[in-house]
């Protein structure tokens, strides 16, 4: 449940609120917004939500009290109505700007990192990727340069300017990959491994979550909730592809998640057309309608030598395919920025829909 506070409410009413909600054993997050404070409460309500709603809404200074019955509590736009908007180095994700995530599957050496590194940032990318720990689905496939590979991408930050993405597989790995990269990725192997989201929900760097390939939205999010229930604010989410019955391509690219996250959460939304189709032809279409539904940016594997990767070597694009396809994107997004502002708000003339969502209520 929510205890919206009165606008003008004072520190202390919002304080004794705050205490009353520890001394019933459940946790209180705020949200001071532009339209006044409110208190997330969560924890273990059960039979008891009624008579807390009663308890609460006569409180000094509360307003009213919302039994919303969504299991995303702190990741939801009721809590939050405002988008969150992320700031690393110069890059800034959610503000109605596109980011560009670009840069290799794997890090396979110095040399080809920053080869991709200047062509990236020539090409307007705002952030640059790159994998050092990587999931394989074989164990005899190349597993990445580990720590060699976080050097050479904070060289290459340090060269270009560019904020550094890159993937964290394990909890023990979190410290190290936060000392060199900006950005925490966690891959789609890994959305449900609840160890390693309280980990990166520890860490001051933002995080981006990949949507497991398995996974509904609604389980998205809930992977998202413990981060940001951890204590880590900063996430951005990834639609990557879900698998389904078709096999044309890697995975299927779930454009609808796109309006319906931004609809649901307050989180900014990036699309990955590269591991969502596999297939290097179809990351320009993917990565335009992406955009073009109103996606905050887009991540992109880029290579000098694509057919020569150690791995995705299918998806990548070269260097000149990404300067092409950041020449169709930009005018794309200037296009339709505008066109997705009212989402949130359910003013699209189709209402956002209340219940009957689809989402489950607990
Ligand atoms: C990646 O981005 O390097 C990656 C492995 O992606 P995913 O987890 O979406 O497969
Ligand atoms: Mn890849």
């Amino acid at each position: 449940m929510f205890v919206v506070m009165r606008q003008g409410a004072t520190e202390a009413e919002v304080l004794g609120v705050k205490s009353r909600i520890l001394a019933e054993g459940l946790t209180p997050y705020e949200h001071a917004g532009a339209n006044g404070t409110v208190l997330a409460v969560v924890g273990e309500l059960a039979k008891r939500r009624e008579a807390l709603i009663a308890q609460f809404g006569v409180l000094p200074g509360v307003e009213r009290v919302t039994p919303i019955q969504r299991p995303f509590k702190l990741t939801s736009r009721e809590f939050h109505p405002e988008d969150t908007v992320i700031r690393v180095l110069d890059a800034v994700i959610g503000d109605g700007g596109l980011a560009v995530m670009a840069g290799p599957c794997s890090v396979e050496s110095r040399e080809q990192l920053m080869v991709t590194a200047d062509a990236v940032a020539a090409a307007g990318a705002t952030i640059l990727r790159g994998g050092a720990f990587k999931p394989r689905t074989s164990p005899y496939a190349f597993q990445g340069l580990g720590i060699e590979a976080l050097r050479y991408l904070s060289e290459a930050r340090d060269r270009t300017g560019l904020p550094t993405i890159t993937e964290v597989m394990e909890p023990n790995q979190v410290d190290i990959v936060a000392e060199y990269a900006d950005i925490l990725q966690i891959g789609t192997r890994n959305m449900q491994n609840y160890s390693l989201l309280n980990a990166v929900g520890r860490v001051a760097r933002p995080v981006m979550l990949k949507r497991g390939f398995g996974a509904t939205v609604e389980e998205f999010l809930m992977a998202a909730e413990y981060i940001v229930a951890a204590g880590n604010p900063n996430v951005i989410l990834c639609e990557r592809g879900i698998r389904t019955f078709e096999t044309y391509t890697r995975n299927t690219m779930d454009l609808a998640a796109v309006p319906v996250l931004h609809m649901l959460t307050h989180l900014p939304v990036v699309v990955d057309p590269s591991h969502a189709t596999g297939k290097r032809w179809l990351v320009r279409p993917l990565a335009l309608g992406g955009v073009a539904v109103g996606a905050d940016g887009v991540m992109v594997e880029v290579h000098p030598d694509p057919d020569s990767a150690l791995s995705d070597s299918e998806q990548q694009l070269d260097l000149a395919a990404f300067a092409a396809l950041m020449r169709d994107l930009l005018p794309v997004h200037e296009h339709v920025r505008h066109l997705h502002d009212d989402i949130a708000a359910g003013a699209s003339g189709v209402a956002a829909p209340g219940n009957g969502d689809g989402l489950s209520r607990h």
